[in-house]
């Protein structure tokens, strides 16, 4: 049996978004810029996709800018704002759990010689409003929190970190790359100012994303070149992307309710199995402010690495600390951030379930799990779990 459980690293695409794409990349191929009739039936769609985008977030249009994705438009709103703000001031408040995105662009920033305060988070990994209020200064030009996040599935207090921004009138953005799958999003209600997203983390195709601009934030162009989306971000525009992400966000939106039902039931079935069969296991994060698919359990004795490579061996795909940071075998900073013990951060796996997951695939995993971790606690080392022989289950 082959079973996916790596749905925070990427999803599937959806059958009807690759219906809604096909005619983009055949016969409709102009260039959204030409002026000629191939030309403007690719910017009607574009147009069309971002209205609906725009209408399902309670945006208006002209913030919704097109992008390649999660990385480029957390790359974009630091930068951007960096560069536009710092005569207001030098300095940008984030979260030591942030995607690599945030965390990377913010090391350039303070090489560049901006002053960076990345707050703490408690054990449940959300970080205390009070932390937020002692870190603003007078320079604070930007608050950047994760909607929630992408290892642990930890969900921040957007709102009233939102309220707190708007009140002290500090620009705020949030990562929401992993929440817009299962969360709705109201960017007026909790007075979000920026906001990331990804169209692969639901359903639709990779290579695209979105950053959300509030009207009248002054932002710094990110790529130069044309002049598509409005002279800030060039480069011929992914028409069939764009409209497939606009299609999946329509879907995702149309059925959330149905999918968190199943995600959750799923979760709790696969959580408690584990927790009565497997000793020496905890669940990482919040219990239940947390995404619903999310579910990062850390097995004491065992490598979490390890625990992926013999879990593909028998057909089923996790992670351990983040896909997007996978290739080091770095203990995984959002554990460590945590406060635990020091192999809370190499023990933990990450699964992350999907709407289109069956409880035959998690009762296939639950089997697999309490046989292979059994095993493994008795094997020593990395190097004989790698070699394998010793892993049959
Ligand atoms: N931010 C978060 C929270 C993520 O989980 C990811 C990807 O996993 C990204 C940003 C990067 O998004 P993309 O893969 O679209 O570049």
């Amino acid at each position: 049996m082959k079973v996916y459980l790596d749905n925070a690293a990427t999803t599937k695409l959806d059958k009807c978004v690759l219906d809604e794409m096909i005619p983009y990349l055949t016969d409709v191929y102009g260039n959204a810029s030409s002026i000629h009739s191939f030309g403007r039936e690719a910017q009607e769609a574009v147009d069309n996709a971002r209205m609906k985008i725009a209408k399902l977030l309670g945006a208006t249009d002209s913030e919704i800018y097109f992008t390649s994705g999660g990385t480029e438009s957390d790359n974009w709103v630091l930068n951007g704002i960096a560069k536009n703000y710092k005569n207001k001031g030098k300095h940008i408040i984030t979260t030591k759990i942030e995607h690599p995105a945030m965390l990377n662009t913010c090391a350039k920033l303070e090489k560049e010689g901006y002053s960076i305060t990345y707050l703490d988070v408690n054990k449940e990994g959300i970080i205390e409003l009070s932390s937020l209020e002692n870190a603003v200064r007078e320079d604070t030009i930007l608050v950047s929190v994760m909607f929630a996040n992408n290892e642990i599935g930890s969900i921040q207090p957007i709102e009233k970190i939102g309220a707190f921004c708007k009140e002290k009138g500090i620009l705020f953005h949030t990562d929401a790359v992993q929440a817009a799958t299962s969360i709705r999003i109201d960017l007026n209600k909790f007075n979000i100012d920026m906001l990331s997203m990804s169209a692969h983390k639901f359903n639709g195709p990779k290579g695209v994303g979105l950053l959300y601009i509030r009207n009248g934030i002054n932002i710094a162009s990110f790529i130069n070149g044309g002049h598509q989306e409005r002279n800030y971000r060039a480069g011929t525009t992914n028409t069939p992307a764009i409209v497939g992400m606009a299609k999946a966000l329509e879907i995702t939106y149309k059925n959330m309710e149905e999918n968190n039902k199943k995600i959750l039931k799923l979760r709790d079935y696969f959580v408690d199995k584990i927790l009565e069969n497997i000793p020496d296991c905890k669940i990482n994060g919040s219990k239940n402010n947390r995404l619903l698919g999310n579910v990062n359990i850390g097995f004491d004795y065992v490598k979490g690495e390890s625990m992926v490579i013999a879990l593909d061996l028998k057909g089923i795909a996790v992670s351990s600390g983040s896909a997007c940071v996978a290739g080091s075998s770095e203990p995984s900073y959002v554990i460590a951030a945590l406060g635990g013990k020091k192999e809370d951060s190499e023990n933990s796996v990450r699964f992350s379930i999907g709407k289109d997951n069956t409880i035959e695939e998690i009762d296939y995993t639950i089997e697999v799990l309490i046989k292979l971790v059994s095993k493994m606690r008795e094997v020593s080392s990395l190097f004989k779990i790698i070699k394998g022989g010793t892993l049959e289950v």
